[in-house]
Order: structure tokens, then C-alpha cells, then sequence
């Protein structure tokens, strides 16, 4: 993961220094029915913001489809589209092949216009994933961001392949012949480390959250846009409702989720990777992290020690920690 950060200095894209610099426009606004304490609501706040009122804003089936376009209201105060749970990745490109088809006929204004689409976890990471894969092979400008709340929550907190290991959803109860459910006995899924190693071309790609450290999140949305071509951020969004905590320790779960390691937080700017929170210096124990939820209430020591255990393998023994799990000394060549 070597090359030239291009398009990674920090003057190059205007980073937000402090919370008194960031826009104060709302464009999500009221409107919305998302439970109190949600994360999600935020990283999509944040990323308007950010972006601006020259976006259109796709947003595949999921919580933040159903909660924020009830009949005849919506928060958004820019173009928005509802599209397909799996659809992220194709109505990005769409989108941006419209807008790059109305400048070749000169009917549009120079000015910029941003494609964000957005999906869950779900949306993104398993039913869409192939159209996303597609959207970052082309040459459009367009950000996809995918808002990890570790389950189906619009439906009633189904596991997806970015559920915690162990955690207690409706498709994976805790039971008396199995304490953990079997079902929910994998680790999570990888997607942003598959989608930046998949895609060579793609200038960018981080993963993030709403809350943690401040400003970052916000920040990658804004390098994102100003690198252009396909991008993508995985947000992580701690979910009350989902995760089974009050609302108002939502912030300090994130906080804990990074600290922890668990949801390892870099950025990859034309090859060259940052850690945006380095765990391998320090980490807080993943305990504490998991003990605050109540998804996890059927977890003993064993399971703690476990999960505990792959978080050290992530940042110890990868050959990229926290990102890929290779180990380069033990291949061995056919002689
Ligand atoms: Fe937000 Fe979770 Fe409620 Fe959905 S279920 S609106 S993600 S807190
Ligand atoms: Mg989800």
C-alpha cells in the first residue's frame, strides 16, 4: 500500500479544524422518525452538511428510508431518491451518468454537483455489494456510504454479515441448547478493506464514525468529495433500539467501539494508508465495549476472552493491522 497521496493534503480539501468551523446549515433537517439516540440520523446529518445544497442524495431501503421519508414528510432539504435495498451502487451511477450526460448537452451549470448514495448494512455490505463493486470500477464522481448499524433495523434487528460476533438479534436468540446462537458465530465482515483492496483504481476509501473522534468522520466525507471518482466510507452507528442501550450513551459507544479496536478506523488515499485511531499503541479492553449492550447480556468469560482475542489477532499478528488479514511470511512459493 505504497504510492503518491495525491489529493491527501490536508490544505487540498479545506479540512474542518474545529466544531465552530462547521456548517451551520441544516439540510436534514425535522421530519424525521428515527429513535432518539440514533446514529445513523447523525452520519446522515453530518455528511449533508458537509457536502452541501448542490447534492442529489440516493438512499437504498433501510432504517434511514423508512424513518425519514414517511408519507408526505422527509428531513431532506435537497434532491433525494429512494432506491432499492441492493441499489446503492447502480443509482449513484445513474445519477452521475445523468448529470455527466446534461453537461455534454450544456444544460446544467458548471458548478459542481455532488452523488452521495447511502445504505446499510444490509443494503451495502450484502445484498448490494455487487452493485457497489460496479460503481467503483467506473470514472463517475460519486460517494457511497454505507451506515453500519450492525443489523436489518428497519424490520426488526435481523443479523447481516456486519453483526458483532455473538450478538443477540431476532434471527440469532440466545437459547438454552446454544447460549450463542450458531447463527451469529462469524466475524464480521470486512467490507471496507474487500472494496479498497478489490478496486485499485478507487482514490479513496475510510472507514468512520459520527462521533470519534470529532471532526473525522466529517472530514472523510469532505476528502472524499474533493478527491472525486468512486469513493466509500463505512460508518459505524451505534443503534439503541438494536444494540439495547439508552439512548444517551450512543456517542460514548462509538468512542468505545474504536478504542476498543474492534472497528479498526483508517483511511486509504491512493494507496497509502492512515490510521485515523491507531489501536495498535493503546486500546481500551473489548469488554467494556460489549458489556454496555444489552445484545451481549448472554455473553461469560469465554466469549469475552474470544472476541477479545481475534480484536488482539487484528492489530497483532495481521500483516496490515486492523485491515487485512494476510500473512505475507507464511506464503510459500511451488518450487
Ligand atoms: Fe436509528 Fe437504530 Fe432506530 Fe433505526 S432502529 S432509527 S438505526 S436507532
Ligand atoms: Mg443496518
Amino acid at each position: 500500500m505504497n504510492g503518491k497521496a495525491a489529493g491527501g493534503d490536508e490544505e487540498e480539501y479545506g479540512r474542518i479544524k474545529g466544531v465552530h468551523l462547521v456548517p451551520e446549515e441544516e439540510l436534514y433537517t425535522s421530519g424525521h422518525r428515527t429513535c432518539e439516540g440514533c446514529e445513523s440520523a447523525l452520519t446522515m446529518r453530518q455528511f449533508i452538511k458537509v457536502a452541501g445544497p448542490r447534492t442529489i442524495v440516493t438512499g437504498s431501503t433501510g432504517c434511514m428510508y423508512v424513518a425519514n421519508t414517511s408519507y408526505m414528510s422527509t428531513p431532506w432539504e435537497v434532491p433525494w431518491m429512494h432506491t432499492q435495498l441492493g441499489a446503492a451502487g447502480p443509482s449513484a451511477v445513474g445519477t452521475a451518468a445523468a448529470l455527466r450526460a446534461l453537461a455534454r448537452k450544456g444544460r446544467d451549470s458548471k458548478e459542481k454537483v455532488n452523488v452521495i448514495a447511502f445504505c446499510g448494512d444490509l443494503g451495502g455490505a450484502d445484498m448490494g455489494l455487487s452493485g457497489i463493486s460496479r460503481a467503483l470500477q467506473t470514472d463517475y464522481d460519486l460517494l457511497i456510504i454505507l451506515y453500519d448499524n450492525e443489523s436489518a433495523a428497519n424490520t426488526d434487528i435481523q443479523a447481516t454479515g456486519l453483526t458483532t460476533w455473538g450478538a443477540q438479534t431476532t434471527f440469532t436468540p440466545t437459547g438454552t441448547v446454544d447460549r450463542v446462537n450458531r447463527a451469529s458465530m462469524r466475524w464480521k465482515k470486512n467490507v471496507a478493506a474487500m472494496l479498497a483492496v478489490g478496486h485499485p483504481n478507487v482514490k479513496y476509501v475510510a472507514t468512520a464514525c459520527a462521533t470519534y473522534p470529532p471532526l473525522d468522520y466529517m472530514n472523510k466525507v469532505k476528502k472524499a468529495l474533493a478527491i472525486g471518482g468512486p469513493t466509500l466510507i463505512h460508518s459505524l452507528d451505534p443503534c439503541p433500539k438494536g444494540w439495547d442501550y439508552h439512548p444517551r450513551y450512543s456517542h460514548e459507544l462509538g468512542e468505545l467501539a474504536i478504542r476498543s479496536g474492534i472497528f479498526p478506523l483508517w483511511e486509504l488515499t491512493n494507496g497509502v494508508l492512515k490510521y485515523s485511531y491507531d489501536a495498535r499503541k493503546s486500546r481500551k479492553p473489548v469488554r467494556e465495549y460489549l458489556e454496555s449492550q444489552g445484545r451481549f447480556s448472554h455473553f461469560q468469560q469465554s466469549d469475552f476472552e474470544y472476541v477479545q482475542s481475534v480484536v488482539d489477532e487484528m492489530w497483532e499478528e495481521w500483516e496490515v493491522p486492523g485491515v487485512l488479514p494476510l500473512r505475507l511470511s507464511a506464503i510459500k512459493s511451488v518450487k
